[in-house]
């Protein structure tokens, strides 16, 4: 039954251009609206009108410095030895009319900003005169017609158009809008929108988590991301997965806002319900997007209303926001479709992609020697906020194709790239965060795996590369550095990561080493080929092979679930935590982190690459400044890690 409807809802998904198209139809039926409001309220609203100036700026001419008004033709060969002199006729202060001439051989007083009286047409500055008692003016200086006056409408000529319609109001068009008298603005009303958050599983910001609860993060996500497009919130709500609290939400909504904006619950699951509360409160004319990531999203119209309702994982429900949501937004706050800034950039590793979908993969830029690099987030990053947050932007990957390899992409980003002081590029370690956090620099930490760590050091696109990879000789990363041809780099010593076997807590099956995973009961989690960690292991099952006269192949063979490969130390640890496992390697700190048992197997050597050419930045200085310090070397024991002797040595290849 559940499959035969699931069927029916997602039977036509259409394309992310028809999607446009709906939204472009809700256009219809929802318009912008003006408002008049003070221009000091004004900032970042939007301008309904075009505006032109109904008078003059300045309104009439006036002079630029303190001094004296004067005929210029009466000062033309006036210098220290043969100073002009003039007769002071009278005065004329900012903000009055001036009640005298100048004639021939006169002048008149005059501040900065004050009117210039009839018949002047220059002002001398008051440092080249001198006043007598007998109210004459000496002028050491001669001044040419014009001189220190600012004509009548040099500025902005009555007529001129001074700001366009659509403009976004910041503190210089205020400046503008002021300078012309105008007090009052027409701009668009901010289209008022209501967010939804649903399901079960939400809990509300700044309460302790219950077992199963999540923070609910797309009310935060959208509400900014509304008001960035020019929207008001008027209505926020968090609802359970119950047909009649949706409802009673949507209502209230509709109530209160002129766009609604739901998240989660748009599948085709059990619970989810979003889709058949919308078709039966009004008219479904999207339901499922040939789109990654957010493919569930539904667009209905209810009471001449759009109503989105968003995938739930944040980042699918981030995107279909941006592409489709966000344009609409934007219309009725007036604001000018953007063009999104993109940049060109080199795709640093393939990209595997759903056929027939549309993919907006996000990445992460760094800068290397020959331009930018696009490093795609990995994994299922739809699911995850940290992976969002670090990405600047994505690429656009055609329905139909379904490797994307290496080689000249677009990013579309998603604000102004900020420049990081320091880029390190490898394999993920807590470790490296607090280095990052202690050094107090602005890094980007991409994850990239050891490998991709040196190759991206290699290249030039990171200054650092964590690295730990173990060599068959039983040698970190020296090795694996010259095999890769690092010449431009130098290894610094790092700290050491306890490995160990993760077993449950109080080791419920008895595990002591590595003979133990041939047992019939127990279930093995191992490390994907490349890491260090799968090196270490399999160090220890030949070495069981030698001593039992046995080929390699032939033990791994009897390992219950020598084949199932967790990506990160983490995935193995919660493989054993969630009881899919008994036992895998990994690190100690992540052992601890879940409150798992450890049994200690050797010391993992966690160092860097560093670029050469890199090694007098002022940041990577504080980086290895900061490794050799007794500060980390304290809070890295904190967390299951530490220094040795060897932290901080410096080796050439
Ligand atoms: P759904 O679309 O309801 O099936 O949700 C898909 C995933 O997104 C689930 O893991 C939800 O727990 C999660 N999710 C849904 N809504 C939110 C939200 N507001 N904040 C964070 N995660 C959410
Ligand atoms: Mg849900």
């Amino acid at each position: 039954m559940q499959n035969e409807s699931n069927r029916k809802i997602f039977r036509k998904l259409v394309s992310v251009k028809e999607a446009c198209r709906a939204v472009e139809l809700m256009k219809e039926t929802v318009k912008p609206e003006v408002e008049e409001i003070p221009i000091t309220d004004a900032l970042n609203r939007v301008l309904a009108e075009d505006i032109y100036s109904s008078c003059d700026i300045p309104p009439f001419d006036r002079a630029a410095m303190d001094g004296y008004a004067v005929r210029a033709e009466d000062t033309f060969f006036a210098d220290e030895e043969n100073p002009a002199i003039l007769k002071v006729v009278g005065e004329v202060e900012t903000g009055e009319k001036p009640e005298v001439e100048v004639g021939r051989g006169e002048a008149v007083r005059i501040s900065t900003g004050a009117m210039m009286p009839p018949n002047a047409n220059a002002v001398v500055m008051v440092e080249y005169t001198s006043e007598n008692e007998s109210g004459y003016v000496e002028v050491y200086r001669g001044v040419a017609p014009g001189e220190n006056v600012i004509a009548a409408g040099s500025d902005v000529m009555a007529g001129e158009l001074i700001a366009r319609k659509h403009t976004v109001i910041s503190a210089r068009e205020a400046g503008m809008l002021a300078a012309v008298g105008i007090g009052k603005v027409k701009v668009y009303r901010k289209p008022e929108v209501a967010i939804i958050s649903t399901g079960n599983e939400l809990c509300e910001w700044g309460r302790a988590l219950e077992a199963g609860k999540i923070y609910d993060v797309n009310s935060a996500t959208l509400s900014l991301a509304v008001e960035e497009c020019g929207g008001v919130v008027t209505y926020r709500k968090t609802v359970r997965d119950d047909w009649d609290s949706m409802v009673e939400a949507v209502e209230e909504a509709l109530n209160k806002a002129e766009v609604v904006i739901m998240s989660g619950g748009t599948s085709a699951g059990e619970g989810d319900i979003v889709y058949r509360v919308l078709e039966k409160m009004g008219n479904v004319i999207v339901h499922g997007i040939a789109v990654k990531p957010g493919k569930p999203a539904v667009f209905a119209v209810i009471r001449e209303k759009p109503v989105f309702g968003l995938p739930g994982y944040p980042t699918s429900a981030f995107m279909i926001f941006d592409k489709f949501v966000a344009p609409l937004i934007r219309y009725l706050s007036g604001r000018k479709e953007v063009r999104s800034k993109s940049v060109k950039a080199n795709l640093a590793v393939r990209v595997v992609s759903p056929h027939g979908r549309r993919e907006f993969h996000p990445v992460c830029l760094v800068r290397g020697e020959s331009g930018y690099s696009a490093y795609p987030l990995t994994g299922n990053y739809s699911a995850m906020v940290s992976k969002l947050y670090q990405a600047d932007g994505f690429i656009e990957i055609g329905e139909d194709v379904t490797i994307l390899e290496p080689g000249e992409v677009e990013v579309t980003l998603f604000s102004t790239l900020k420049p990081s002081e320091l880029v390190v590029i490898g394999s993920h370690c807590i470790g490296v965060d607090l280095l990052v956090k202690l050094a107090s620099v602005d890094a980007k930490i991409i994850n990239a795996g050891s490998t991709g760590g040196l190759l991206a050091v290699k290249r030039g696109e990171a200054d650092i590369a964590g690295t730990h990879l173990l060599d068959e000789s039983g040698e970190y990363n020296l090795p694996a550095m010259k095999k890769l041809g690092l010449k431009n780099a130098v290894l610094i010593k790092g700290y050491l990561r306890e490995q160990g076997l993760i077993v449950g807590k109080g080791n419920p099956k008895g595990i002591e080493w590595f003979d133990d995973m041939l047992r019939e009961d127990v279930r093995v989690i191992n490390r994907n080929p490349g890491s260090g960690t799968r090196v270490l292991m399999d160090m220890h099952l030949k070495k069981i092979a030698g001593e039992r006269g046995k080929g390699f192949d032939e033990i791994v063979k009897r390992i219950n679930g020598y084949s199932v490969e967790a990506k990160t130390h983490t995935a193995v640890a919660v493989a054993v935590l969630t009881g899919k496992a008994d036992v895998g390697l990994g690190i100690k700190s992540v052992a601890d982190l879940y409150g798992l048992d450890f049994i200690p197997v050797r010391a993992e050597e966690y160092d860097f690459a560093v670029r050469k050419d890199r090694l007098e930045k002022g940041a990577v200085k504080k980086f290895v400044e900061t490794l050799k310090s007794e500060d980390f070397a304290r809070e890295l024991e904190a967390i299951g890690m530490k220094v040795w002797e060897r932290t901080g040595e410096v080796i050439e290849l």
